[in-house]
């Protein structure tokens, strides 16, 4: 059971263990919110219980009521399953950007959610996974981020249990630069659609970033079939990043909805 954290563990591990210090050093580190953003961390002084009291532009880390990640738990039917991914091969780029390992993707690739565009900007890992199910933390958790035109961010969540190998996984992790690099592979392309389930049965709610400045007005889409890596892969990653996953977060009465296939 290694690696099924619970949200209790994980803050522990936050806690205690001073993980990815070196990587995460903020001189060689720009993050999403730009290289003067304060550095932020999953353990020691700035964990993500402090992350509020960083800076000003993270405010929303403390202050905000609809925070990322949850438990996704009590759903209540919402509307037939409508997402179609329309993801097509494009070329490897690989970041280490002291938080996560992620992968950026070039125009051209959408998701349809509900009948709204949404453009895929890049995809990146967490571990152990940031929502649970009915408390249960999956191994790693994918995010693939998109942005529709007028600025609005929708998430797709994908949990990624511990099992067979994955071969598009065996390919990223093939390639992750050092810490604050990214790895442009020369001839490399990637379909972003080998790492979606089959299944298109999903739960939604409305939420936020889960790392600073924790922005919120995010279309959270978590599916609720899994795809597998393996032990291996798991490790391989836990190297870099032993948890990067924020705590779960206060549902503030929100209502999480699912949509069968
Ligand atoms: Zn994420």
């Amino acid at each position: 059971m290694k690696y099924l954290k619970t949200a209790q563990q994980v803050i522990l591990l936050a806690l205690s263990i001073p993980i990815i210090g070196v990587l995460a050093s903020p001189s060689s580190t720009p993050t999403k919110a730009g290289e003067d953003s304060p550095h932020w961390s999953y353990g020691g002084a700035a964990n993500p219980t402090q992350w509020g009291r960083l800076g000003h532009d993270f405010a929303l880390c403390e202050t905000g009521r609809d925070q990322s990640p949850i438990d996704i738990d009590n759903a209540v039917l919402g509307t037939p399953a409508d997402i179609v991914f329309n993801y097509s091969e494009a070329p490897l780029v690989v970041v280490n950007n002291g938080h996560t390992v992620q992968v950026n993707y070039e125009k051209g690739s959408t998701v349809s959610i509900n009948g709204e565009e949404y453009e895929l900007l890049q995809f990146h890992f967490h571990t152990p996974s940031e929502h649970t199910l009915s408390r249960r933390a999956a191994a790693m958790e994918l995010h693939f981020v998109h942005r529709n035109e007028e600025g609005k961010l929708a998430v797709v969540g994908v949990m990624m249990e511990k099992g067979k190998a994955h071969a598009s996984i065996d390919t990223i992790w093939k390639h992750i630069p050092g810490a604050g690099e990214t790895n442009a592979v020369k001839g490399l392309t990637m379909n972003a659609a080998s790492l979606l389930p089959n299944g298109s049965t999903y739960y939604s709610y409305s939420g936020s970033l889960t790392t600073p400045p924790c922005s919120e007005g995010v279309s959270w889409n978590v599916l609720a079939e899994t795809i597998q890596v393996s032990e291996e892969q798991i490790a391989a990653f836990e190297q870099l990043y032993q948890v990067n996953a924020r705590p779960i977060q206060p549902t503030n009465g929100r209502i999480i909805k699912l949509h069968p296939e």
